[in-house]
């Protein structure tokens, strides 16, 4: 059983909003007077995993769990704990800011965790207090880090968004922070959402960020076997490991797409830049079977539309599920 769009690709991946909410405020992500969903709409843990059940049975293999920020929600261990368990999903990640992970590695790990993405926007205290709208310091997601690695979390990635004047002065910090610290860092583009116009003051394009590292990184990216991956990877010139550039502005990817977006409400987004989708809430809360979402799974698919508007969506990271 598989899912193809209307163009082809195969959709294999999901990600899961567990929350909407998190414990920063990031500049970028939190636009002021954002607004939480009500309680009363957000999906049980139940709800979820009858969800992440007839994904896989309809051809999904790859699910990543993000938010806000997963940690913050109750329990999460608990619910990974249980998501791995469903029968035929071949990678479980989570993507966290890594305030919480220092306290948390350990139990995510045991919980069948496979994979930690981390987002780090600068390694300066006052800036990431400025970044982040938040009194936490960046020692204490890098804490988090090396206890993921600790923990036997192989390859964690370290996403990095650009933001001109902000902390684009920090790429060669972080080229070497990745070796140091053995992790893989990526740059992403700054993305416009809801047709503000913020982004065009912080955005650097990849081109520009590829010039400011091009004294450590070979100028050719390497081929990776993760076709689907947005990231293009670069190899350090000074021995092994690679730097990322995720490029959905100037280069889009979507005819790589592999993937559709569950908001924490249960809403079905069938693309970051489009409001398109179903709501799943609705359709399990008639009928409460895996066949019924498996089905819903098919209709989705074929909503995807060949590329994103990029800004079209009407909704921040934080209510997709970034
Ligand atoms: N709280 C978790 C975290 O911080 O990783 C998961 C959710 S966060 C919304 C997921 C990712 O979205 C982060 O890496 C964040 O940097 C990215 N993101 C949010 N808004 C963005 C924007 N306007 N442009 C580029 N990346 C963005």
């Amino acid at each position: 059983m598989s899912l193809t769009d209307k163009y082809n690709r195969r959709i294999d991946y999901l990600r899961i909003s567990v929350t909407d909410r998190c414990n920063l405020r990031c500049m970028y992500c939190a636009p002021s007077g954002f607004q939480h969903f009500p309680r009363f709409q957000l999906l049980s843990y139940n709800d979820i995993l009858l969800i992440a059940q007839g994904f896989v049975e309809a051809g999904g293999k790859k699910i990543r769990i993000t938010g806000g920020e997963p940690l913050v929600r109750k329990d999460l261990e608990y619910f990974i704990q249980r998501l791995s368990a469903i029968h035929g999903i071949e990678d479980l990640s989570i993507t966290t800011n890594g305030t919480l992970l220092k306290e948390r590695a350990s139990a995510l790990k045991k919980a069948g965790l496979k994979r930690i993405n981390v987002s780090l926007d600068t390694l300066d205290s006052a800036r990431f207090k400025k970044i982040t709208r938040s009194c936490v310091s960046p020692e204490t997601v890098i804490a988090g880090i090396r206890e993921a690695k600790i923990q036997g979390f192989k390859t964690i990635k370290v996403n990095v968004v650009v933001m001109k004047d902000i902390n684009d002065g920090e790429l060669m910090d972080f080229v070497k922070f990745g070796t140091t610290e053995d992790v893989t860092v990526r740059f992403i583009e700054y993305m416009p959402f809801d047709n503000r116009e913020q982004w065009k003051r912080y955005y650097v394009p990849a081109g520009e960020i590829l010039t400011r590292i091009n004294n450590s990184v070979r100028q050719e990216p390497a081929d990776f076997p993760g076709g689907h991956s947005p990231a293009r990877y670069y190899p350090l010139l000074s021995g092994p490991g690679q730097v990322g550039i995720i490029s959905p502005v100037s280069h889009g990817f979507c005819s790589r797409c592999n993937r559709l977006r569950l908001n924490s409400n249960g809403f079905l987004q069938t693309c970051l830049h489009s409001d398109q989708g179903m709501d799943l809430r609705q359709i399990i809360r008639e009928n409460f079977s895996v066949q019924a979402v498996k089905e819903a799974f098919q209709k989705a698919v074929m909503l995807k539309g060949i590329r994103g508007n990029m800004g079209g969506a009407h909704k921040y990271m934080y209510q997709v599920g970034g």
